[in-house]
């Protein structure tokens, strides 16, 4: 049974209209990241982040999924083995799409976090300065989403996923940011075949055994299409 591995970022939910810090436009335009995205930025203004993670999980509950989203869950369903979905994405968009465990490594917009006990919740709709956690009463719930400077999540149990990965994929990644950026070598010392599909070549492209280049919505399709039936 062959252990597909998938990396999902930006690329795949850019399609159902939620943008990044790298687009013009947008909710990410009004800000800087250092104000909304790290932990400084938290500490000097609570409020400006609270705001700015309301708005982005009202834009992530009113967005579906895309039918890059809709393959994936298809090839969960249908692979012969087991199928990861890691994803950079804060968005719920895998889950509307019906995939399974997905292992969200920045965190997702459905969760609140306490700073104090770091119990964790799934977060009201608007999250407010002072908002009380359930666990410790503290006054210090923020999103349980991972900021700049900011340790990912699960990275031991992904790096397992990595070291007995048969086929990785990373979809719509901009290769720039680690620890995401060394998956394709953790999965190439295993022994996976590996590929990108992206809209344009990302910067760590020529580490990749096969580059599919498109939008998601069309190229990952395909993709699937052809794993599916090589099976
Ligand atoms: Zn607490």
């Amino acid at each position: 049974m062959e252990k597909i591995v998938i990396l999902t970022g930006a690329g795949i939910s850019a399609e159902s209209g939620l943008g990044t810090f790298r687009d013009e436009g947008g909710l990410w335009a009004q800000h800087r990241i250092e104000d909304v995205a790290t932990p400084d930025g938290f500490a000097r203004n609570p409020a400006v982040v609270q705001k700015f993670y309301n708005a982005r999980r009202v834009q992530a509950a009113q967005a579906q999924p895309n039918p890059a989203h809709t393959a994936l869950t298809h090839l969960q369903r249908n692979w012969p083995g087991e199928v990861i979905i890691v994803t950079q994405n804060v968005d719920g968009l895998h889950e509307a799409a019906g995939s399974e465990n997905v292992i969200h490594m920045h965190g997702t917009l459905a969760g609140a976090l306490c700073t104090t006990c770091d119990h964790r919740w799934v977060a009201p709709p608007e999250m407010s300065v002072g908002e009380p956690c359930p666990a410790c009463g503290g006054p210090t719930a923020r999103p349980d989403v991972v900021w700049f400077g900011e340790m990912p999540y699960f990275m031991d149990l992904i790096y397992d996923h990595l070291a007995n990965a048969a086929i990785f994929a990373s979809i719509g990644t901009s290769g720039q940011v680690y620890p995401a950026a060394a998956f394709v070598h953790e999965a190439t010392m295993s022994g996976a075949r590996t590929v990108e599909l992206n809209l344009d070549p990302s910067s760590g492209a020529s580490s990749f055994d096969q580059v599919i280049l498109g939008p998601a919505s069309e190229t990952v399709p395909r993709w699937v299409q052809k794993l599916l039936r090589e099976s």
